[in-house]
């Protein structure tokens, strides 16, 4: 794909993202800094993309068949901005091999769809991360079971001693899961942006997610299920700030060595903050995720520190795009 993209005019260039997630955030971003936009499309769910003039194509199209366009779409300098919903819909093994060249390190979905391996990436970068436990009866605290198959937080239970986890486990079916210390505090998802042009890791936003039902009004009348139904905005003391900016640079140096060509583009920490103010994190995600949302059109609220304006996580996608692309370095930003 590195050389697929030497070939392209770079004065015709394309964003094309999967129409969810964030694919309003890119394609607007994209848009702005004078990039074409397609947007591909759900069947039936094409309509409301039309609705937005900063779109130039819409596309619908079975995602079983995605491919196909893979070859119009290089023809046309198109450039993948991948995203939860992509990896979702056609699947990280496809997103591997899918013949467009993609933004970002694509190699880093098979450590994130695996949970061993991607404990083992944060572990490796020094990152503090909740406990494992292999033997149920080796428990000895509350703990978060996580079902392999679990999307956006649903399938994941909760159990507050080994009794309750033998009790609830029994039910299970699968016998692919993790029991993971259940640490105790307040969520915080952190944005990052690897910048291959500017040779720097930098902090871009954050954001807490929206959770049913641990956020609803429950009353105790329901067992959480962690379904992420939206996010908000938060800022952090800035006295964590250099511990968040520590994580981000230390995980952006184990992919450079675990996972080549390392780290490109936006990314993001979850994390928990514990009541003595360490912070423990659970999960990664290498590409953009939807809590940048919260802050299109006005930016994300660190990004005026870098560019001394606002600029949102679609903006600043374009931004590198365009600048690696003028100086001849486009190749270095996809895989
Ligand atoms: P995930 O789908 O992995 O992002 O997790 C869904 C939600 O589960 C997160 O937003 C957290 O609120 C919660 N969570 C996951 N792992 C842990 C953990 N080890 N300790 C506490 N909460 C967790």
């Amino acid at each position: 794909m590195e050389e697929v993209v030497k070939g392209y005019d770079v004065d015709r260039l394309k964003v094309v993202t999967i129409a969810s997630h964030s694919s309003l955030q890119i394609l607007r971003g994209a848009k702005k800094l004078g990039l074409g936009t397609v947007a591909v499309a759900k069947p039936g769910v094409g309509w409301f993309y039309r609705r937005f003039n900063f779109i130039d194509r819409v596309i619908e199209v079975d995602f079983s068949e995605f491919e196909r366009l893979a070859d119009e779409l290089t023809r046309d300098n198109a450039v993948l901005i991948p995203h939860g919903s992509y990896v979702e819909y056609v699947g990280w093994r496809r997103a591997l091999r899918m013949p467009i060249p993609t933004f970002g390190n694509r190699y880093l979905l098979e450590w994130e769809a695996s949970q061993s391996k991607k404990m083992k990436l944060l572990e490796y970068a020094s990152i503090p991360i909740p406990k494992s436990f292999n033997d149920p009866s080796s428990v000895d605290r509350p703990v978060i079971v996580k079902l392999s198959g679990a999307k956006g937080g649903r399938g994941y239970f909760i159990a507050k001693d080994p009794r309750e986890l033998m009790d609830k486990l029994s039910g299970v079916k699968d016998d692919d899961y993790i029991i993971q210390e259940y640490i105790v505090g307040v969520p915080a998802y952190y944005h990052y942006f690897a910048s291959r042009v500017y040779g720097r890791v930098e902090l871009f936003g954050m954001d807490i997610r929206y959770e049913s039902n641990v956020d609803g009004r429950t009353f105790n009348l329901a067992e959480p299920t962690f379904v992420v139904v939206g996010n908000l905005p938060i800022v952090l003391r800035e006295s964590l700030l250099p511990t968040v900016q520590r994580y981000g640079e230390e995980f952006s140096r184990a992919v450079s060595e675990l996972v080549p060509p390392g780290m490109i583009g936006p990314y993001s920490l979850e994390s928990i903050i514990k009541d003595d103010l360490t912070i423990v994190v659970f999960e990664f995600s290498g590409r953009i995720v939807a809590g940048t949302n919260v802050y299109m059109g006005i930016g994300s609220q660190y990004s005026v520190l870098y560019f001394d304006r606002p600029m949102d996580m679609g903006e600043r996608i374009a931004h590198e795009l365009v600048t690696a692309a003028k100086s001849g370095r486009l190749h270095e930003v996809v895989t």
